[in-house]
Formats: C-alpha cells, sequence, structure tokens
C-alpha cells in the first residue's frame, strides 16, 4: 500500500492547479466586484472576465463576443441543444446525435423528444468512430442540428468533427460539438474545424468547478435558456462567476501551453498501463481504439469478462486507488454503459467496465502498483465467480 491514495479518474475530475488558485484568490477578496456594477470594483471584475474571455478566444481561434461563459459543460450543453432546438423549430424538428454523447446531450435530447423533436443517432463502429457514410444517408432539409463530441469521456474515441461538421453545413444544419474532454488536451481551432457551437468545462483542465462556455459563432441565432440579467451580452443571465472565469482562462492558459509535453507524458503512462494489461491479466479486452493517436493521451478502459466493474472498483478503493466504473455519471446506477452497449459490447462486459484516466501529477510506480493490485483483485473475484467456474476456469492458465 502506498502511503497516500492514486489518483487516475482525471475524466471525472483533476485537482485545481496551485497557480490556478493564485490567480483566482485576488477576485474572491480584493475585486469581489459585481462585473455588472458602474463603479470601480465592477470596472475591476470586467477587467479581469475580458482579459479571460480574450485569452480563451485566441487559444481556440475564435473572437470573444462569441465566447459566453456558463456554469458548466453540462449547462452549454442543455444551451446548445435546447436553444437551438427552440431557435430553429420553424425551419425543422430533425436533432442527430452520436449514441455515446455525455449524458448532458442524452438526457436533453431525451427532453426535446418529449417536445416533439425527432432525435436520430450516428451509427459508430466497434471502436466508437462515427460512421460518416452513415451520417450522410441521415441527414436531411428537416434537420437543423448534428451534435458529436470531439472526445469521448469514457474510451477516448477522438471523433472526426471537421469532416462532420462538413456534413451538417451541406444539408443547411448547424454543426455541435461537446469539447469538454478534448479541450486543453488536442488543439482546436474553432475556425478549422467549422464548428458552429462547441461546449468545455473548467474542471477536466486542472481548473475551478462550476464554471465552463458556450462557443457561439457570429451570426448563430439560439434561444436563451437561463433569462435574467444583462450578462453575457444579455444571452445568459446570471451574476457572472468572477474567480470561476479567471481560474477556468488560466487552467486552459497553462494546459494549452504545455499541451505538447502533457500528451507525452500523459500517453506514456498509459502506454505503459494498457500494455502490461493486456499481458498480465487473461480475459480483458481493451474498449475504444487500439491506435494510441485515436484516443486521448490519457485515456484506458478495460473490461474484465465475469466480474463486475463494480468489485474491481470497490477492490482498487481499498488498495487505495481510484478508477471509475464507464463513466462517473452512471456509475452508481446498474445499468451498464450506453457507450458501451452502442459499440457492440455485450451486456456482459459492458457491466464489467473500468475507466482509468491518467493525470498530469501521476507516476510509472503508481501505475505498475495498479497492474499488481488489479492482477490480485481480478484473480480474488474471479475465484468467487459463478460464471468464470463455469465455462472460463477451463481456459485459465
Ligand atoms: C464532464 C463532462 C461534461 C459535463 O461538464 P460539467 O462541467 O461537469 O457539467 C460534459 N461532457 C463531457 C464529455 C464531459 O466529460
Amino acid at each position: 500500500m502506498l502511503n497516500k491514495p492514486i489518483y487516475f479518474d482525471h475524466a471525472a475530475t483533476t485537482p485545481l492547479d496551485k497557480k490556478v488558485l493564485e490567480k483566482m484568490l485576488p477576485y474572491f477578496t480584493e475585486n469581489f466586484g459585481n462585473a455588472n456594477s458602474q463603479h470601480v470594483f465592477g470596472r475591476n471584475a470586467v477587467k479581469g472576465v475580458d482579459e479571460a474571455r480574450d485569452s480563451i478566444a485566441k487559444i481556440i481561434g475564435a473572437k470573444p463576443g462569441e465566447i459566453y461563459f456558463t456554469s458548466g459543460g453540462t449547462e452549454a450543453d442543455n444551451w446548445a441543444l435546447r436553444g437551438v432546438a427552440h431557435a430553429f423549430k420553424d425551419k425543422g424538428r430533425k436533432i442527430i446525435i452520436s449514441p455515446i454523447e455525455h449524458a448532458a446531450m442524452i438526457s436533453t435530447a431525451k427532453a426535446l423528444e418529449k417536445e416533439g423533436f425527432i432525435i436520430e443517432y450516428m451509427k459508430v463502429d466497434g471502436e466508437g468512430f462515427v460512421d460518416l457514410d452513415h451520417l450522410k444517408s441521415i441527414v436531411d432539409d428537416d434537420t437543423i442540428l448534428v451534435a458529436c463530441m470531439m472526445a469521448n469521456n469514457e474510451v477516448g474515441t477522438i471523433e472526426p468533427i471537421k469532416e462532420i461538421a462538413k456534413i451538417a453545413h451541406e444539408k443547411g444544419a448547424l454543426a455541435f460539438s461537446d469539447a469538454v474532454q478534448a479541450a486543453g488536451v488536442l488543439k482546436i481551432d474553432v475556425k478549422d474545424l467549422g464548428v458552429d457551437l462547441m461546449s468545455m468545462s473548467s474542471h477536466k483542465i486542472y481548473g475551478p468547478k462550476g464554471v465552463g462556455l458556450l462557443y457561439i459563432k457570429t451570426g448563430v441565432r439560439i434561444e436563451s435558456i437561463i433569462t435574467g440579467g444583462h450578462q453575457e451580452r444579455t444571452k445568459r443571465g446570471g451574476t457572472t462567476n468572477v474567480p470561476g472565469v479567471i481560474g477556468f482562462a488560466e487552467a486552459f492558459r497553462i494546459a494549452d501551453e504545455n499541451l505538447e509535453e502533457n500528451a507525452k507524458y500523459v500517453s506514456s503512462l498509459r502506454d505503459r498501463f494498457i500494455k502490461r494489461v493486456l499481458a498480465e491479466v487473461p480475459f480483458v479486452k481493451l474498449n475504444g481504439p487500439v491506435d494510441g493517436a485515436k484516443r486521448l493521451p490519457a485515456n484506458a478502459d478495460f473490461s474484465f469478462k465475469y466480474i463486475e466493474g463494480e468489485s474491481i472498483l470497490f477492490s482498487l478503493d481499498l488498495a487505495g486507488i481510484a478508477v471509475s466504473s464507464g463513466s462517473a455519471c452512471s456509475s452508481g446506477s446498474l445499468e451498464p454503459s450506453h457507450v458501451l452497449l452502442a459499440l457492440g459490447l455485450p451486456d456482459e462486459l459492458a457491466h464489467g467496465s473500468i475507466r482509468f484516466s491518467f493525470g498530469k501529477h501521476n507516476t510509472v510506480e503508481e501505475v505498475d502498483y495498479c497492474v499488481e493490485e488489479i492482477k490480485t483483485a481480478v484473480d480474488r473475484l474471479r475465484k468467487m465467480s459463478p460464471l468464470f467456474k463455469a465455462e472460463g476456469e477451463i481456459n485459465y492458465v
């Protein structure tokens, strides 16, 4: 047992970077002003928020006026989907999304379905990649929005967003991408990608929780979902989370500055981990892309045959290792992962999956310790599994 717990759940959230905290602190105390106030306190807050907006816009190739701060990725996803649906309901009723979207998207799409919108799902292959030919065949003149995440939070698949946006535009539909897992990890240029809307969140990139953004390309029509004061050019009411926004921008700046270096380091941990698990643990399946360059550098997702994901999670937790079964948002429910089902995994394997997501503070020693603990846990759990006794043990070496 190591002397401090190991954190391999960075796709769920990340620790706040100390440099980010330092940058935020004055905005809780001296610069506490409401960014909407017409006095020196307000002006100080606005100055910070403006700088944050400029900095983020520059990194993603947007104009500052195209950045709208929100309470996080979930709100930005909700806004994109609901806001576009409601603004364009007279033009068309169809919305196409990928079947492996985050719960923030899937639940919102289901709610819109109840309002009378038609939701269609793109097909994905066994590694989670969108089938572009299938997408082409379902986008039509009734389609108002095509939405696909830039990178999947569970299996790490990096999607061909540029091609997806092009297909949407050919039929006059808008293109939205949830870039929560991709931002700060992959280089993003909204103009090059051609997306009309894009969401991001701060707490997945060593920034504070409760702040995110929606990029809305100039001229794109969208209805507000949070109405109130004149904040965010009257499109999103509510007093601006000034320290949050400042921290978000600083976290994104640091992530962008160290993008290649971080990706290289984190993917070296991931590759070592994947290689060892595949070689040393029997009856295990790597979910998502086999090609490391096509999956998020931090992500490794495995299904352990004959064992419930939850039981491995609990064993690893006892050994001081924090991971998640499926995605953090669906764990706790005993439903199999909707992502793994969409990838065509049988129920049983979709139940037995564990996501390991590495971060910049993790070490090789932690990775190696984790592999040993997995071997111990898997071996013990399989010995207790009736299913394993029935069929697995025969081939077990
Ligand atoms: C975490 C996550 C979200 C939700 O963002 P919050 O800021 O936690 O609301 C949305 N989409 C993806 C892909 C995520 O990983």
